[in-house]
Parts: C-alpha cells; sequence; structure tokens
C-alpha cells in the first residue's frame, strides 16, 4: 500500500478489524518511512448480476433494458421517469439481494408487482408482452387478478410448448 503521506510503499498492519457490519476489514497500517497513519478498507468485489432467460442463456443485468420495458408498458400514461428510475432501482436492489443469477421470470415478476400498484394499464401492457398474451381471456383473467389485488403474479407461459 502506499502512504498517502510520504508515498512510501512500506508500511506494517497496526490494527485490523470488521467494519460495516463484518462486509468490510478495515485496517490501520504504520508507513515505515514517515511513521504516519492510515487507513485501508477491505471488501468482497461485488459479482456481475446476470439473468438466465428462459431460453438458457445469460445475460447481465441491464437497468436499461427493464427501464426500456417499462417506458414502453407505461406510453402516455401517468408514470413519470423519476417513478420508472425507481421501480428499476427498487427491481436491481430485490434481484441483487436474490443474485448473483436471476431468472428473468424473476425479474419480469419483481416488476409487475411494482406496475400493479403503480398504473393499472402499464401493468396490463407490461404483462401481455412478458406472459405472452395470446389471447383476449388472458387480458380478462388478468384484469381479473388485478380487480381482486390480492393474487401473486403468475408465472408466464412456458416457452416451447409440447410439439409432439
Ligand atoms: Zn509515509
Amino acid at each position: 500500500m502506499r502512504c498517502p503521506y510520504c508515498h512510501g510503499s512500506d508500511d506494517k498492519v497496526v490494527d485490523s478489524r470488521g467494519a460495516d457490519s463484518g462486509s468490510a476489514i478495515r485496517r490501520r497500517r504504520e508507513c515505515l518511512g514517515c511513521g504516519r497513519r492510515y487507513t485501508t478498507y477491505e471488501r468482497v468485489e461485488a459479482l456481475p448480476l446476470v439473468v438466465l432467460k428462459r431460453g438458457g442463456e445469460r445475460e447481465p443485468f441491464e437497468p436499461d433494458k427493464v427501464a426500456a420495458g417499462i417506458r414502453r408498458a407505461a406510453k402516455n400514461r401517468p408514470l413519470d421517469a423519476a417513478r420508472v428510475a425507481e421501480v428499476v432501482e427498487e427491481v436491481h436492489d430485490q434481484m441483487q439481494a436474490a443474485g448473483p443469477e436471476v431468472s428473468s421470470e424473476a425479474v419480469g415478476v419483481a416488476v409487475l408487482e411494482r406496475l400493479r400498484d403503480l398504473d393499472p394499464v402499464a401493468y396490463l401492457r407490461f404483462a401481455s408482452v412478458y406472459k405472452e398474451f395470446s389471447d383476449p381471456r388472458d387480458f380478462e383473467r388478468e384484469v381479473a387478478l388485478l380487480q381482486k389485488g390480492l393474487e401473486k403474479t403468475t408465472a408466464p407461459k412456458r416457452r416451447g410448448r409440447s410439439r409432439s
């Protein structure tokens, strides 16, 4: 470690303890050149968040992509950019806590759970893309769920319907 005072590179650790409730180690160091003390922190490098897609491929979690999906669903709806950014951030935090690898389903459900409370139209639009609605009855079912407001968001349809 380079001393911040004299830029010498020889030091000794004089104290070492946990910090940030165990997620970091704080070390007091003493420069062997000038004798002054300084502090360093050591922490685990955050793992990149990976999304496992329905087709089996993996890609990095991209907040911008999630935001674009929400914006499309919220077009002409009273859902401002700040609110969308908030949703993305909440979803990102939730996925990070569940990570380092999450399914695209989990991301979609996390978005839907928030949109349901914010804007029913944006919710339905997002659900129609995400759940691959193919029939007006899909909408009816979803609207019924929305009206009950209690049900948990249902899982999307499985891709690759049996072709036997
Ligand atoms: Zn020094």
